[in-house]
């Protein structure tokens, strides 16, 4: 076979492969500074629990622009310390997107809740605010919002919801530190706003957490819920020369160590060049997929501005041969390393046999099959872009009908 036939030919069916080497959907971008941080904390007296937790939300809460962030160890144990403060016990229900990261619902099942599954935008994937209203019942507590791949959602409207029917707002913010929604920054947009420094997050601490809010009962509450509910940690006592604790409220150990407290401030300090980073990565995509036949990207809205934590785009189904799994099959072929972002939470095995029925969120389970996520990462090259582009037009045109 001639060698041009095999650039042509699918990787998949013994093609030669766009790429060499597997470009991942996402990466963390450290740089010497974050190393250097890291170290320092390495060798002083404080490996958790030290001067450093603090200094770490004193910056956060700076860079957001409100009064109070806790750190915790996970985005995950973010959003379960947010529903501790809120309060959210046996019976309360919680309304949140469909289409979300696991951990969206379960933090509402650790507190003895019930969390309420609405449908998405199809154009945009965030949580519909048209279909909030008929899933409110008298249980129902709060609404968490997910700024899907770091769009945000249209908080205009949930706060009028939440207003109207008494409900506190949380911002599942994991994908969307450093976006903006109208003139307000993510982070001050909601009672409780959620953020994860998974290394695929916008920046890391190698596993790390987040909340923020105004309230500064919330926040008490929440940082004696991540140590234990001991209402003073082991460096304040140290400091009084004091040993004896309180255990006032059942809490966890979701505290976070000095050196990735160090690491995420360290990162902090980089959140404008790496949203801005993502942003430019995106504007390359969104000329591409104006102009491609066979996907599309999500819908941006006029005022907000993206933190593409992922980018996403959509397959025009109608016009392939193949389905979503094929095409991602073939794409990982060729050495782009796509991915999925999410299943409808309520299709996984432990929500399935709870008893939720399919067709719970009809919007959602037929937008899934469309979805995939294309790499976008601050240190991609502009051969990765190209390569990613090229990529995509090779499977899709091969298997366009
Ligand atoms: C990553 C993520 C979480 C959980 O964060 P971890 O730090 O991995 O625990 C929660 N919600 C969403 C939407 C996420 O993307």
């Amino acid at each position: 076979m001639k060698e041009s036939n095999l650039i042509n030919k699918l990787a998949i069916d013994g093609g030669i492969p766009v790429r060499d080497e597997m470009l991942p959907y996402g990466r963390q971008s450290l740089y010497k500074k974050d190393i250097e941080a890291v170290v320092d904390v390495l060798q002083s007296d404080w490996l958790t629990t030290g001067p450093k937790v603090g200094e770490f939300e004193a910056a956060f809460a700076d860079s957001v622009g409100v009064e109070e962030a806790v750190v915790v160890n996970s985005g995950t144990a973010a959003l379960h310390a947010a529903m501790y403060a809120i309060g959210i016990s046996s019976g309360d229900e919680v309304i949140l997107p469909a289409i979300t990261f696991v951990a969206t619902a379960n933090c509402v099942l650790y507190q003895g809740g019930i969390p309420i599954f609405a449908d998405v935008d199809p154009d945009t994937m965030l949580i519909d605010v048209t279909k909030i209203e008929s899933k409110i019942t008298s249980k129902t507590k709060a609404i968490i919002a997910v700024d899907y791949a770091g769009q945000p959602c249209d908080y205009d409207a949930l706060r009028n919801i939440c207003d109207k029917y008494g409900l506190i707002l949380v911002s599942d913010a994991c994908h969307s530190l450093g976006a903006t929604y109208k003139s307000g920054l993510v982070g001050t947009l909601a009672n409780l706003t959620t953020f994860s420094f998974h290394p695929v997050k916008v920046i890391t601490s190698g596993e790390g957490g987040m909340i923020t809010c105004s309230d500064n009962d919330y926040a008490i509450k929440m940082r004696n819920f991540r140590n234990h509910g001991i209402t003073t940690d082991h460096r304040q006592r140290a400091l009084k020369g004091a040993f004896l604790y309180h255990m006032e409220e059942l809490g966890f150990n979701y505290r976070l160590s000095d050196f990735q407290c160090a690491l995420g401030m360290s990162q902090l300090h980089k959140l404008e060049e790496i949203v801005s980073a993502r942003q430019s990565i995106a504007l390359k995509y969104n000329e591409h997929f104006t102009h491609i036949d066979g996907a599309h990207s999500l819908k941006l809205f006029d005022d907000v501005t993206h933190a593409y934590h992922l980018y996403v785009i959509k397959l025009d189904l109608e016009s392939l041969r193949v389905n979503r799994d094929t095409i991602f099959a073939a794409l990982r072929a060729e050495n782009i390393g796509v991915n999925v972002h999410y299943l409808p939470v309520y299709q996984h095995p432990f929500y399935q046999s709870r008893g939720l029925e399919d067709n719970l969120c009809p919007v959602a389970e037929v937008e899934y099959d469309r979805l995939l996520s294309i790499p976008i990462f601050p240190s991609m090259s502009d051969q990765d872009i190209g390569e990613v582009i090229e990529g995509l037009n090779k499977v899709i045109n091969t298997y366009h009908l």
